[in-house]
């Protein structure tokens, strides 16, 4: 299987918005395979088509149950979660968000395309995600808990966002010479931060 690689901030495809898959072929399903495979050899717990070149709408996800202090799995409460996480991974083609909860939370991000540097961002607790995975089946869910941060972070990346445009101004402080640090090793001079908030 071919080693897909990760696309780095400062890359004009993360900020390209991707199409919709037209069929489910089996060149989708191969990528499908390939993203999953990048995602685990780099400890991902999403990836999106744009952070591997690929712009098309389709993400990988692979999130575990949220565990209490005692290491002990706590039963998702949402819909989407009871659905979802036991048959992790998931691929989602053409996945859309088709309402965000106005309550918010604060939660720290990282990104594969942005390789250790993370800060917080302030999303939606709940969305309502429709998608269709691999087999053509189509869902309608509710998600909360880590699915819902880490389908708006995936679903941001289809749309040209990556989450240090969202991240919150302190944490972005902080790791900006961090990113320009990394801009400049990348060799993508005339990038800056379009940032969103
Ligand atoms: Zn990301």
């Amino acid at each position: 299987m071919k080693n897909l690689k990760i696309r780095l901030l400062g890359d004009p495809v993360l900020c390209a918005k991707a199409k919709p898959v037209e069929v489910i072929d089996d060149s989708v399903r191969e990528l499908s395979a390939q993203m999953i495979q990048a995602m685990y050899d780099n400890n991902g717990i999403g990836l999106a088509g744009n952070q591997v070149g690929v712009l098309q709408r389709i993400v990988v996800i692979h999130v575990e149950p949220e565990e209490d202090k005692n290491g002990h799995a706590i039963p998702p409460d949402s819909p989407g979660e009871q659905v979802l996480l036991p048959k992790m991974p998931v691929t989602l083609i053409n996945p859309e968000i088709v309402s965000f909860s106005e309550d918010t939370c604060a939660y720290e991000e990282g990104c594969l395309s942005v390789p250790k540097l993370y800060a917080d961002v302030v999303r939606s607790r709940r969305i309502v995600l429709k998608s269709m995975l691999l087999d053509g089946s189509s869902i309608l869910l509710e998600c909360g808990g880590l699915l819902a941060r880490c389908v708006q972070h995936e679903l941001d990346h289809l749309d040209g966002v990556v989450f240090v445009q969202r991240a919150e101004e302190d944490g972005y402080r902080a790791i900006e010479p961090g990113i320009r640090k990394m801009i400049r090793k990348g060799g993508y001079r005339n990038f800056t931060v379009r940032r969103l908030v």
